[in-house]
């Protein structure tokens, strides 16, 4: 049936379609659509003309205004109406048009989709208006059969729905470039994965989201191909750094797996996951959305991944150079950079009961030099492990090849706890090797207020700590950076003093206890300063030592040795031998045996009048470096004593291996010689010599009666305050005259 197109309203919508080729499944939303009428009448026939009308599977829902004024406020207070069907001729002839203002300038809403419709085609608008206001279809109610009108407002929902996904799709697009901004302030993988999932909220709203990939370099510890969990977002409990297996849902697990393992996004009415990769790098992120997702959420989705992917790769290069330029390559700990970082938040920490340290393996080097680097770094690896197992509540670095930082509670970082870690041997290949390690630390109230501050503090604190041979461990305290400010200074003193010729060697005289005559001398040294002081050797020779200067020095008493032994020939005193002190360093030099005979050969001295005194002590680091030396200096003729004995830690078997000639028995058993049951030691010092087959001389005899009790022990020799003190050459060659 037609309808009649230029008759009055009674004729109007009547039913002109065969057939409804628009209507669809419809779903639960409606289009909300807003007639404006003056005469009632319209309004029924619209709505009966529209009633099975389902424009992309929605229906229409209708709201009513009777003019101009009321359509306005209707539109103010339904942001959701997407149509109007708008009558030109209200309360007054353009109050429609007034209407068509309202929304397009007042309310500014563009989408909103407008249909004008006349009695009277008079009162058509203007042609400019309609373009202008965007409206969308002009027609008499007498035009608009019920199948033109289903066109019409079937034509007008489908443009306000594009514009709406033109508009959506924008402010999408906008969201993604800014979250992109954002997400490229981020560095570090584990930052980036949240940021990744809190971005994408603003864009679709979810009840929860997490982003998974593979923890290899990402998560500590992860050496598998698992995925694990790098950021969550409005989940209940923590998952980071976890396996996703963790998760309770075994439903969500298999989805990731699923994606991971398919490469594509999955989609399903409750839970979208979605797969990411650029350049090899590879990630889920997965989500529960609030809402089911629209085809436009899911291209947005789309388009955010590939925005961000690049930046995932970005945010792994970046991680790997941080690594490789925080982290020790070996161990995977911090190294020493991010060891500073690490002790600058413990300079900041308020906890009083933090504690930082350093953990020295002692004699790494004999390991690495001696079983080769592999097997140096797989101790090395042993050493890591097993120092993680101490606690989980402590941060371990490398920062040196065998030294490792800890910072952590006093509960566990103290020296017996992490002794403890070195009672066992440790693995590395085939071996099972012993080994010990020396300990620095800074308790927080002693740290200084930055990182390197306090690495310099546990260095301090470590150096003093290796110096000492009873403790294998030292705390920090301010004293030590104001006496090594001071050892600092007496060490250039010394080296300048020692190259103006400040030096000097003194001789103390030794004496044959049968016969009462010198048979020698020991050569002491002597420091005047330029202020006429004196500072004792005990004082300096350790400086000298720690610092090096002891083998220079070393050399030059050597040489002032052999040119008093060869001024004592030309006096007549064939017969004095002179000792000399040598220390540790000195030995440690490679051509210590040669640079001595040297001597002894430039100065023409026969080889025993020489006497080298060594200490116990000198045996502790490396003995057999030790033995050999001596072996060889013995085979020239040179002459051994073994100084202070009895104070130092030498195990007997060694003492047996070497070379000696003579053993001194040092002044603090003399001491109490006298006092009944305290010579004990002297006298088995004296009994062990005589078995030896040694020379026995005992230093530090102030009174007769000291020399009474040890000539009673058939002691050897004596050297004491009570027979001279130490002098200078010129004093000491008239000593000798004098005792003739
Ligand atoms: P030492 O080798 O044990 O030297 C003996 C020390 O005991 C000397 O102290 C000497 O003056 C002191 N002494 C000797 N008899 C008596 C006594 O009856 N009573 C008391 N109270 N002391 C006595 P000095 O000269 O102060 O030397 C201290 C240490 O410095 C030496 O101990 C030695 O270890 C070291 N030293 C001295 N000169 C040299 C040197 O040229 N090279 C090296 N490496 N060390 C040296
Ligand atoms: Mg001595
Ligand atoms: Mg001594």
């Amino acid at each position: 049936m037609q309808a009649s197109e230029d008759t009055n309203d009674d004729f109007l919508f009547i039913d002109d379609s065969d057939e409804d080729e628009i209507v669809e499944d419809a779903g639960k939303d409606t289009w909300k659509v807003l007639i404006v009428d003056d005469d009632p009448e319209i309004h029924s026939v619209t709505q009966l003309a529209l009633s099975d009308l389902i424009v992309l599977g929605k229906r229409l829902d209708y709201i009513h205004a009777y003019s101009g004024r009321d359509a306005c406020q209707l539109i103010e207070q339904h942001d959701d109406i997407v149509l109007v069907l708008l009558d030109v001729v209200m309360e007054t002839d353009d109050a429609g048009l007034t209407v068509v203002k309202h929304i397009r300038e007042t309310l500014a809403r563009q989408d909103l989709r407008i249909v004008l419709r006349t009695g009277q085609p008079g009162y058509a608008p203007e042609e400019s208006v309609i373009k202008d206001y965007d409206i969308n279809d002009y027609k008499t109610k007498t035009e608009l059969t019920r199948r033109k009108l289903v066109t019409t407002v079937y034509a007008a929902i489908r443009s306000y729905q594009q514009i709406d996904t033109v508009t959506q799709n924008r402010e999408g697009l906008e969201k993604i470039v800014e979250a992109s901004a954002e997400l490229l302030e981020l560095h570090s993988v584990h930052e980036y994965a949240e940021g990744v999932l809190t971005e994408l909220q603003p864009l679709i709203a979810c009840k929860s989201s997490l982003f998974c990939a593979r923890g290899q370099g990402i998560v500590e510890g992860a050496d598998d191909l698992s995925l694990y969990v790098l950021g969550q977002f409005g989940m209940s409990s923590d998952f980071k750094n976890q396996k996703i297996d963790v998760l309770s849902d075994s439903v969500i697990q298999q989805q990731i797996k699923s994606c991971f393992q398919q490469k594509q996004h999955q989609f399903n009415e409750e839970y979208t996951c979605l797969y990411l990769a650029s350049g090899g790098y590879r990630a889920v992120v997965f989500l529960e959305p609030e809402h089911e997702l629209s085809d436009i959420d899911k291209q947005l989705v789309e388009v955010y991944l590939t925005n961000i992917s690049v930046g995932y790769e970005n945010v792994h290069l970046f991680q790997k150079l941080r690594n490789a330029a925080y982290k020790d390559w070996l161990t995977e700990l911090p190294n020493r950079l991010e060891f500073v970082n690490l002790l600058d938040d413990f300079a900041q920490n308020k906890d009083a009961d933090l504690v930082a340290g350093l953990i020295d393996i002692n004699h790494f080097s004999d390991i690495n030099d001696g079983l080769g680097q592999d097997l140096g770094n797989q101790l090395l690896m042993s050493v890591t492990t097993r120092m993680k197992t101490i606690a989980n509540a402590c941060q371990f670095a490398r920062i040196g090849a065998d030294v490792f930082g800890i910072i952590g509670p006093k509960s566990t970082v103290n020296p017996d706890t992490l002794s403890e870690l070195f009672n066992q041997p440790f693995s590395a290949g085939e071996q099972h090797l012993p080994i010990s390690a020396t300990f620095g630390f800074c308790e927080k109230k002693d740290a200084g207020p930055r990182g390197v501050k306090v690495l310099n503090q546990i260095n301090i604190a470590l150096n003093l700590a290796k110096k000492n041979n009873q403790q294998h461990f030292a705390y920090y305290k301010q004293e030590m950076e104001e006496k090594t400010l001071w050892r600092l200074g007496m060490i250039r003193q010394l080296r300048t003093d020692f190259a103006d010729n400040r030096l000097e060697l003194w001789y103390q005289p030794q004496l044959s206890l049968s016969t009462g005559k010198v048979t020698g001398a020991e050569a002491l040294l002597r420091w005047r300063t330029a202020d006429g002081n004196f500072i004792s050797p005990a004082e300096f020779i350790p400086l000298a030592e720690y610092s090096g200067l002891i083998i220079e020095i070393g050399d030059w008493v050597i040489n002032q040795a052999c040119q008093q032994i060869k001024a004592l020939e030309h006096e007549s005193f064939e017969q004095v031998s002179i000792s000399v002190n040598v220390s540790i360093p000195q030995f440690k030099r490679v051509n210590f045996v040669d640079q001595i005979i040297g001597s002894i050969k430039k100065h023409q001295v026969r080889p025993h009048k020489l006497e080298l005194e060594i200490t116990e002590n000198i045996l502790m680091d490396e003995p057999q470096v030790v033995v050999d030396a001596l072996k060889k200096l013995k085979a020239e003729g040179i002459s051994i004593a073994l100084d202070d004995f009895g104070t130092g830690y030498s195990s007997l078997s060694y003492l047996k291996q070497l070379p000696l000639d003579r053993l001194k028995v040092d002044r603090s058993f003399v001491n109490d010689i006298t006092t009944p049951g305290e010579s004990i030691i002297a006298d088995t010092i004296i009994n062990l010599g005589k078995q030896m087959n040694l020379k026995v001389i005992a230093e530090g005899i102030e009174d007769q009666d000291q020399e009474a009790h040890l000539k009673a022990q058939h002691c050897d020799e004596v050297q004491g305050f009570y027979y001279a003190k130490p002098m200078p050459s010129v004093e000491f060659l008239q000593f000798l005259k004098d005792n003739k």
